[in-house]
């Protein structure tokens, strides 16, 4: 049929993996489409992400922080909360960033269609808008249609039962507030509204919180945090909730559920995971296969089944992060442009940014175990860093697992403040297969945090027995 664009790059969605997607493309010559039903770019991760949730969260930090300076004899008075201030700085944060995005688009001559896209053969996208339809017609295209959240059915509609979206829009801070999943995202939004004031329940329904995470981290930060929840219930299932004048009233099934049975909350977050968007945007139509999760597979060019169609970010799986889709996308828009581009990550970085901080890379020990793999590791306790005790934040520790057989980094994790800023290091390593010495060698800076990524080599090496 006529199309009304012609281009060689289709981009389907504008999140962290279609704009860098598309900006690749462009910037490797080729005429690019991008196509978002929202009027931003970003996607999930700036506009209702990865973004908002670290202005919140860095807020939170700031008044956790201050709450430990009693101790070094400073105080503060109780914080002076203005929502609607803290709203308008974390909105300010996502404009300033959508419209770089908007200004780099421009910049490179991408085109951006706004509106809702639906495939209508393996050439063609319809674009749906209130302004009317567009038909672009493509040679390749990149499949960048994210996730969203995952309702539980069974709770009822009502503005006080939110997801991560409807949270991060700060309406007012609950008294009492039920978290319902004890992943990353929960966790952060937990810390934020703890913080802010709200008292939280934390249900769960595996036997631990930040499920992926190594378990000698998440001890600590289960440790530092104990205080900061009324009650954390593992192994326990959300079973249903009311909507009463007085509040949500939840019932819990499983181990640690309450006694006393429903209980009350003034607003209720559901994060139990995010669910692909694959079966929403007529892949059948272009041919591409779709699981029955709504995932898309692709092989290690991020090609569908389909040759010129390709596929990134968290429709194609887990784990779904920012940082993975963006080098995803970037093998797909070079693979497409005919070079030997292939997707081989040894190591795919997860943060919880919460306090402390919760970061790893590569493989974790329960993973080796798992897989067999035989691994020497070696921790380094913040607790002998000069830097953590100057800071007063000492609780942490930095852990390296090397492989026995090749005496190379496989993995690693830390626990403490700023550990997302720290595991970049453990990341390089991993990448570049080091061995302790390269890293135990490496001059690091004194006194840091990142020190003690070189000490925990160290230690491993026999060098380092009394420090600092
Ligand atoms: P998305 O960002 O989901 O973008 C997909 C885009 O496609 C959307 O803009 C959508 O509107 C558009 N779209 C979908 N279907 C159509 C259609 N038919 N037509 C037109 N447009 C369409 N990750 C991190 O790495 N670090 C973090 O700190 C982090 N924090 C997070 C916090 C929260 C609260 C949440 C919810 C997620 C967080 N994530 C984080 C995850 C991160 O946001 C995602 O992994 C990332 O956004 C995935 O990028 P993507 O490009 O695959 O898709």
């Amino acid at each position: 049929g006529k199309a009304d664009i012609e281009c060689e790059m289709l981009v389907l969605g504008a999140g962290p993996g279609g704009y860098s997607g598309a900006f690749r493309a462009a910037d490797l010559g080729m005429k690019t489409v991008l196509v978002e039903r929202y009027e931003t770019l970003g996607g999930v991760c700036l506009n209702v992400g990865c973004i908002p949730s670290k202005a919140l969260l860095h807020t939170a930090a700031v008044i956790d922080e201050v709450s430990h300076l009693p101790d070094h004899g400073i105080s503060f008075g109780t914080p002076k909360i203005d929502l609607d201030k803290l709203r308008g700085f974390k909105d300010g944060v996502i404009k300033k960033l959508t419209g770089g995005l908007a200004g780099m688009a421009k910049a490179r001559k991408v085109e951006v269609v706004t509106g809702v896209g639906t495939f209508l053969d393996p050439h063609h996208l319809e674009v749906v808008s209130a302004g009317g339809k567009k038909t672009v017609k493509f040679k390749n295209a990149i499949i960048a249609a994210g996730s969203r959240a995952v309702k539980l059915p069974f709770l009822p509609e009502d503005p006080r039962i939110v997801d991560s979206t409807g949270a991060l829009l700060l309406k007012s801070i609950p008294k009492r507030m039920l978290v319902i999943g004890g992943g990353i995202i929960g966790l952060e939004m937990a810390t934020v509204y703890s913080t802010l004031g709200a008292r939280i329940d934390v249900v769960e329904m595996l036997d631990g919180l930040m499920q992926g995470a190594d378990r000698d981290l998440v001890k600590v930060w289960e440790k530092m945090n104990a205080k900061r929840f009324d009650k954390v219930m593992l192994k326990t299932k959300t079973v249903g909730a009311k909507a009463t004048a007085a509040g949500i009233e939840v019932s819990f099934e499983g181990e640690q559920a309450p006694p006393a049975g429903p209980q009350l909350y003034d607003l209720v977050l559901v994060a139990v995971g995010r669910s692909p968007n694959g079966k929403k945007i007529g892949a059948e139509m272009a041919g591409v296969a779709v699981t029955d999760r709504g995932f898309i597979d692709v092989d290690k060019q991020m090609r569908t089944n389909v040759a010129h169609i390709f596929a990134i970010g968290d429709i194609i799986g887990q784990p779904m992060l920012a940082h993975k889709a963006v080098h995803e996308a970037h093998v797909a828009a070079e693979v497409s442009h005919g070079e030997k581009a292939y997707f081989d990550a040894r190591q795919i970085p997860s943060v919880a940014y919460t306090d402390p901080e919760v970061a790893w890379a590569g493989k974790t020990e329960e993973q080796c175990k798992a897989e067999g793999i035989k691994i020497e590791k070696s921790v380094f306790p913040w607790a002998a860093s000069g830097r953590a005790i100057a800071n007063g934040r000492d609780e942490g520790f930095t852990k390296l697992l090397f492989d026995q057989a090749s005496h190379r980094i496989i993995g690693g994790g830390i626990v403490g403040t700023h550990a997302g800023d720290l595991i970049s290091e453990i990341c390089l390593a991993v990448e570049m297969g080091c061995e302790p010495a390269d890293i135990g060698k490496t001059i690091h800076p004194h006194p840091t945090l990142g020190e003690s990524i070189g000490m925990a080599a160290e230690v491993f090496e026999g060098v380092c027995t009394d420090l600092p």
